[in-house]
């Protein structure tokens, strides 16, 4: 059974100075799903809420539930259109071409922060992949996977085909490398998005800061919505490669 619109929503968040951490998955009318993932960190002594408990805790929280029809827009039909026609031509052509993972059917939102006492942040918000199967939760609500933050290396939030991430328990691994290894973070980012991920097939990148201030933005697909803004106040924004 395939997702209708409007899909389930999943965000997740952490905090680098003290690895707290909260998510939340397979919620259909929180306005703002990564206030629950925060409420899930400071308010519950769990990581992971899903469904009807995880609406259960917005309402005690106070958090602001929309009808279901807020979240259906004409963008998101035309995406849904859209990946299900190729997924459709797949099937015709006997599977031969890839699943749909194309940049087509992705689209999460995240953020990553250093603040002016070193300490930092990472948050991820999604929609999940468009045309997914009913129950099927990505690696934007997982920490390790698709969010991670730890003061001793860096934050991370990623984007992209989530089973590769989850797989690849991404967001931890460029954390890993750095602290293990002791690389810098563009060559821990670097690594797992364009040979990591990209050797197994797994399409998307990542938004990451190190404790200095570094950056790292890698993408293995044509492109990646990302911008950077420093305490200066003047941001960059960037779609394509170049
Ligand atoms: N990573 C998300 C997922 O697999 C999709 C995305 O990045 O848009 O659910």
């Amino acid at each position: 059974m395939i997702c209708d619109l409007p899909e389930p929503v999943a965000a997740s968040i952490m905090d680098g100075a003290t690895r707290r951490a909260g998510a939340c998955a397979e919620v259909k009318h929180v306005k703002n799903p990564i206030e629950l993932a925060r409420a899930v960190m400071e308010h519950t002594p769990h990581v992971l809420l899903i469904g009807d408990g995880a609406e259960a805790l917005a309402k005690e929280r106070s958090l602001s539930l929309m009808p279901a029809d807020y979240f259906v827009t004409e963008h998101r039909k035309l995406q849904l259109q859209r990946v299900q026609e190729k997924e459709k031509s797949r099937k015709t052509d006997g599977g031969k071409k890839a699943q749909v993972p194309s940049s087509e059917a992705i689209g999460t939102v995240g953020a990553v922060a250093l603040d002016r006492h070193g300490h930092l942040a990472a948050g991820t918000s999604t929609g999940g992949m468009v045309n997914k199967r009913v129950g099927r939760v990505g690696d934007s609500p997982l920490i390790g996977a698709g969010t991670y933050a730890d003061d001793l290396t860096c934050a991370v939030s990623c984007t992209g085909h989530g089973e590769f991430f989850i797989r690849a328990v991404a967001a931890h691994d460029v954390a890993a490398r750095m602290r293990y290894q002791g690389v810098a973070l563009t060559n821990a980012a670097d690594e797992v998005v364009l040979r990591q991920l990209a050797a197994a097939g797994g399409a998307g990148g990542l938004i990451a800061v190190d404790a200095r201030g570094n950056v790292a933005l890698p993408f293995n697909t044509a492109g990646m919505y990302r911008g950077v803004i420093r305490a200066d106040g003047a941001p960059w924004t960037a779609v394509r490669k170049d």
